[in-house]
């Protein structure tokens, strides 16, 4: 057995694989960029090593210093997590000729599994069903067209070197082909260097399942059941749930030796997963399953699996990559109960889940389930990687019962310090439809208004905001030397709007927001009377309230207005904080409605930036790899002059 692994990697996935490796009486070896000095995965780990600056491109997927690192540290193995470098096997076969192991499969099953039309040929030459559609080398926009012409739409264009939902593109009709194909390659040249797609037929009212499968280095390969991952947003998953539910049980066998069939025809080593499109038009019954992917890593959602089949992945992969066989057999696995997870990230649903950052000024799980977080209170969530803070894992005996403790789970979780999606996955988790199964992958997308409106702060949290916002929360304070001859009044904007408070005394207050008056009374932060029990939280500009879940508010200040939304679309403005990868456009050229304009990146996330109109470039503010504050005016667009320079 290995005595000394380095993790290549950080946040929620580096503390958990440390954790196995504690277990397992392995020291583990953390690296961390210089955005990460002081992050929980570097106080966890037996020792650690900076790796180099904040960029990802300059740290954690800089093959030559990750090497560098491990060498000095003199460790046996290295465990990539997942994201990253984990499936790039120029970094796999490095780690190999410095002479370590690496913790995943080999270098060939990386490669082959590593582009998605590659993957499918091999897939459908081993029986595995794989989505109807184009597969070829040919990539001229005149091909392209007529193999959509014979796929018929509504079609999914594929970065084929894509991952994590990037370069990907769901097409409803023929008009919007061309356009759409043209976003898919920028951004897939953008984020993986190769602008070749592939196109498929959409699998209509689909869920996605998926299969935990493993191998050891003895050829014994098996699957470890099944997970439902088709509550997404953006092609990417928030939560998932293991057994999938709903599946006929000759389906479910199908698709489980399907996987172990796909593993097999690559001699498939270590933790993987195969995924699956189903279709369940009716009664959203799984009744027939395509291969979409592998992914030749540990996945994010690993837990689901652990919770219902007692087992430790992490181990797992270890003491395969010892050259151990596998620890059991495939009937040696049964699945106890089911679980649930919640993959809380650090971003903003109602403006259109973009990634917020912050720093967390307080952070409190239940204390009875399984939580796998990467931050502390205190931590900087930066823009430099993967909004995702936490993962709330919960087990159940039944679905149901599963259902009601995520839910619990979700409303007890309290976070402060930037906008979260916790509200929102407790939303998503009360959701009729996903509690009946009764769901697709469109769930979040055709439910997006009701699960956003369903978000808005109640009245009275506003209410004990606005008082928060005062200064006037605090219970510690008791207005010592407090005395009022007469009522104080003082106004306080709010992002939801001008405030009033009346002070009537030290314990009580009056209220007013659009005309409405509320009573407030400080013991148990009554509002007209009725008691909360409400905890409130001033830190800085920074306002939460925890009731019936969590609310976060920033105290806009007055004389620094937020950047007004750019309405009138005369602006390209930065939606969030983050690094400019790409200008497509120079002063003076005129750019047409739904033109790419710029693309930002920012937490592993591309956003592609587009003309909301016709018109010419006016200014032009902004240069590649500058970093940019959110509501930023990148570029301002005017009307189209008189006189153009041909
Ligand atoms: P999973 O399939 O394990 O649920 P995701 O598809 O969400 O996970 O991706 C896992 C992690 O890896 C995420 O952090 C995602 O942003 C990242 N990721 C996946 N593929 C790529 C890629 N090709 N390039 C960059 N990041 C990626
Ligand atoms: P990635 O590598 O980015 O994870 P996938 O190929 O796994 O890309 O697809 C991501 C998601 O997009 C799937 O989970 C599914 O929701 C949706 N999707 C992909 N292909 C299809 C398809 N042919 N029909 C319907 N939905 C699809
Ligand atoms: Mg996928």
């Amino acid at each position: 057995m290995f005595s000394k692994i380095l993790v290549a990697n950080r946040g929620e996935i580096a503390c958990r694989i440390i954790n196995t490796l504690d277990k397992m009486d392995i020291k583990s070896v953390a690296i961390f960029s210089e955005a990460d000095t002081n992050s929980k995965h570097v106080n966890m780990a037996s020792s650690s090593v900076n790796i180099g600056p904040a960029k990802a491109e300059m740290s954690y997927l800089n093959i030559g210093s990750i090497i560098q690192a491990a060498l000095q540290e003199g460790v046996d193995a290295i465990h990539p997590g997942y994201g990253f470098l984990s499936e790039n096997s120029e970094f796999s076969e490095a780690v190999e000729s410095a002479g370590m192991t690496f913790i995943g499969p080999s270098s060939s099953s990386i490669k082959l599994m590593g582009l998605k039309d590659q993957a499918k040929k091999i897939m459908s030459q081993s029986k595995v069903p794989v989505v109807p559609g184009y597969n070829g080398t040919k990539q001229s926009e005149k091909i392209l067209v007529s193999e959509a012409k014979k796929i018929g739409y509504p079609l999914m264009i594929k970065a084929i070197a894509g991952g994590g939902g990037k370069g990907m593109r769901l097409v409803k009709t023929e008009n919007s082909f061309l356009e759409l194909l043209r976003l898919a390659k920028s951004e897939a040249l953008n984020a993986f260097g190769d602008n070749k797609v592939l196109l498929e037929k959409y699998i209509r009212n689909p869920r996605h399942v998926e299969v935990q499968v493993f191998g050891d280095r003895f050829g014994n390969i098996i699957h470890l059941f099944d997970r439902d991952c088709s509550l997404q947003r953006r092609h990417q998953k928030v939560i998932e749930e293991a057994p999938a539910p709903n599946i006929p049980i000759k389906v479910r066998e199908k698709m489980h030796s399907a996987a172990v069939d796909a593993a097999k025809s690559i001699n498939y080593v270590g933790a993987g997963t195969v995924e699956f499109i189903c279709d369940c038009s009716q009664d959203h019954e799984v009744n027939n399953f395509w291969f979409m992917e592998m992914n030749t890593r540990l996945q994010v959602e690993h837990p689901i699996t652990e919770q219902i089949t007692g087992l430790d992945l992490v181990e797992w992969q270890i003491r395969v990559a010892a050259g151990e066989l596998l620890p059991k057999n495939q009937d040696e696995i049964v699945i106890n109960g089911h679980s649930m997870e919640a993959r809380l990230y650090a971003e903003d649903p109602q403006n259109n889940f973009l990634p917020t950052t912050g720093i967390i000024n307080h952070l409190l799980f239940p204390g009875d389930i399984r939580v796998d977080c990467g931050i502390r209170p205190g931590d900087q969530v930066s823009p430099f990687y993967d909004p995702l803070i936490a993962k709330i894992i919960v087990k159940g005996q039944s679905r149901e019962d599963a259902l009601v403790r995520l839910r619990q789970a979700l409303i007890k979780t309290e976070i402060s310090g930037c906008v979260t999606n916790l509200s929102f996955i407790h939303a998503l988790s009360l959701d009729p439809q996903f509690a009946d199964v009764h769901f697709d992958t469109q769930l979040i997308e055709s439910k997006y208004g009701s699960l956003t409106k369903n978000l808005e702060v109640p009245i009275e949290i506003k209410v004990l905001a606005s008082i928060a916002a005062l200064g006037l929360a605090d219970l510690s304070d008791s207005f010592s030397g407090f005395s009022l001859w007469e009522p104080m009044e003082i106004s306080v904007p709010m992002s939801f709007g001008k405030v009033f408070v009346k002070v009537c005394d030290q314990n009580n207050f009056s209220v007013v927001i659009n005309e409405n008056i509320f009573s407030v009374n400080r013991v148990g932060w009554a509002v007209n009377d009725v008691r909360s029990d409400a905890k409130i939280l001033l830190k800085d500009s920074q306002i939460s309230i925890f009731s019936k879940g969590s609310w976060y508010f920033e105290i806009k200040d007055p004389l620094n207005p937020i950047v007004e939304q750019n309405i009138d679309g005369n602006n390209i403005t930065a939606p969030m904080p983050g690094f400019i990868k790409l200008v497509n456009v120079q002063e003076g050229e005129i750019v047409r409605k739904g033109d790419l304009i710029i693309v930002q990146e920012a937490m592993k996330m591309e956003h592609s930036l587009i003309a909301q109109k016709n018109g010419q470039v006016v200014k032009l503010d902004v240069e590649p790899g500058e970093q940019v504050e959110a509501g930023r005016v990148l570029v301002e667009l005017g009307p189209i002059s008189e006189r153009i320079d041909v």
